[in-house]
């Protein structure tokens, strides 16, 4: 899969439209280090947060292919708008 796949999307009625790049992301869990990532990961599971929530943690997905939020009540997680240019950066961090 490239990010250019389902950038442009049309709907139903013909009508074109932009597809937004979101960053999953839960309350308190880094992106990095992966050590400190799954440290995080395990104190806030011993306090009763959702370990699927907090693996979706750093996920770049399409605003229209995401799993809808909340996940389920008291649900940390946000939805963070993010540019297609950003995510080639992070993704392809060599193409220029
Ligand atoms: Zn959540």
């Amino acid at each position: 899969m490239s990010v250019f796949d389902g950038l442009i999307r049309v709907d139903e009625a013909g009508n074109i439209y932009y597809n937004q790049w979101i960053e999953w992301d839960h309350l308190m869990v880094p992106n990095k280090p992966e050590l400190l990532r799954n440290i995080m990961r395990n104190i806030l599971a011993f306090f009763g947060h959702c370990k699927s929530c907090t693996s979706l943690d750093g996920c770049y997905l399409l605003d229209d292919n995401r799993p809808k939020q909340p996940l389920h009540e008291n649900c940390d997680c946000e939805k963070l708008e993010i540019s297609f240019s950003q995510v080639s950066k992070k993704l392809l961090p060599n193409a220029q």
